[in-house]
């Protein structure tokens, strides 16, 4: 039979010969939270622990072996014992809601079917809504024996302080700069590697989506268009029109790069600590039209749509203002 497992990535060991020891001693929490930036590979290893967990013949190392019933059913995403919880997609708001916990954490669907252990997956965790949450934490307060609540998050901040003192933290950071490259360079198809993981900030899957051309293209396309604004040879509106059916989170992300960019290089920074090394030309010439305070305010207006971003239902109008406001710098400019 072939082998149905979920392997764990190379910089997860730390985490998991942690938590390999809490089950082995009979002490494992009843919530964790996994916390991190995103593009490490959190889901992953939340799948291949929920296999560990519920496999009947795991190794010493407690690896699931991939072929007993238990691995099948998680494999093929019907385990009875283990649930991921996610925001609607339907829903515009993006929220986790009370209903959605309610239903997860009601007494009968927290025992177990197989008899062992019962896993709860909640991704993003901050995505709860405060009634959700609040719900979330009577369950954390009287928790169920045998069952197991993983939050996955890469905002811990935006949950509530008495859900995270009620949770064993367990933190993913991105691996090594050699471990990533070695990692990603016999699956990255289009791009270096190295250009590749510098975007994704150290984070290899993220550093693996972008592996795309088209998409990266699409990204000097916006860097030179966000550029010409500050120059008055582009108008914001229709700018902002043109991107509007691009993935905001990874815009936003983007233009965040962009000024951070631009900072360095006003401040003095080497070259080789840009994220867009490629772009550095382009990014010199406008950083030499602006002033470093202007770039830190500008900073911080950025941030503030960010941390929207999920839940703004004018994203939109969002976008034309942070591009209104970044021709306003020009004004400013030095
Ligand atoms: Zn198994």
């Amino acid at each position: 039979m072939s082998e149905l497992r979920y392997h764990r990535l190379p910089w997860h060991d730390e985490q998991w010969h942690f938590l390999q020891q809490a089950v082995e001693q009979h002490r494992l929490p009843h919530a964790l939270l996994l916390s991190g930036p995103p593009g490490l590979g959190k889901e992953q290893f939340v799948l291949s622990f929920a296999q560990s967990v519920l496999c009947v013949d795991r190794d010493r190392d407690g690896v699931a072996c991939g072929a007993c019933r238990q691995c099948q059913l998680l494999y093929s995403g019907n385990h009875p014992d283990f649930q991921w919880l996610k925001p609607d997609e339907e829903s515009k708001s993006g929220e986790i809601t009370i209903e959605a916990i309610r239903s997860l954490t009601a007494n009968a669907s927290l025992t177990s079917h197989a008899g062992g252990n019962k896993i709860i997956a909640i991704q993003p965790a901050h995505r709860m809504n405060k009634a959700a949450a609040n719900s979330l934490l009577k369950t954390l307060e009287e928790p169920t024996p045998g069952s197991v609540i993983l939050l996955l998050t890469d905002q811990p901040g935006r949950l509530l302080a008495t859900i995270r003192s009620r949770c064993q933290t367990i933190y993913f950071k991105p691996p090594h700069r050699t471990q990533a490259i070695e990692w990603l360079s016999d699956k990255v198809t289009q791009e270096d590697p190295r250009l590749l993981l510098t975007l994704a900030n150290g984070a290899p899957l993220k550093a693996l989506q972008l592996d795309n051309s088209e998409l990266l293209n699409a990204r000097k396309e916006m860097a030179k268009g966000f550029l010409q604004l500050l120059a008055g040879k582009r108008d914001p509106v229709s700018l902002a029109r043109g991107w509007g059916a691009f993935d905001r989170v990874l815009l936003l992300e983007w233009l965040t790069g962009w000024v951070i960019d631009l900072i360095r290089l006003k401040e003095g920074g080497d070259e080789g600590g840009l994220f867009n090394r490629d772009l550095t030309q382009a990014l010199q010439k406008t950083a030499d039209k602006i002033n470093s305070r202007t770039l830190h305010g500008y900073l911080l207006q950025v941030y503030a749509a960010r941390s929207t971003v999920e839940s703004n239902l004018n994203p939109q109008l969002t976008l034309e203002k942070l591009l209104i406001s970044w021709c306003d710098c020009r004004t400013q400019a030095c």
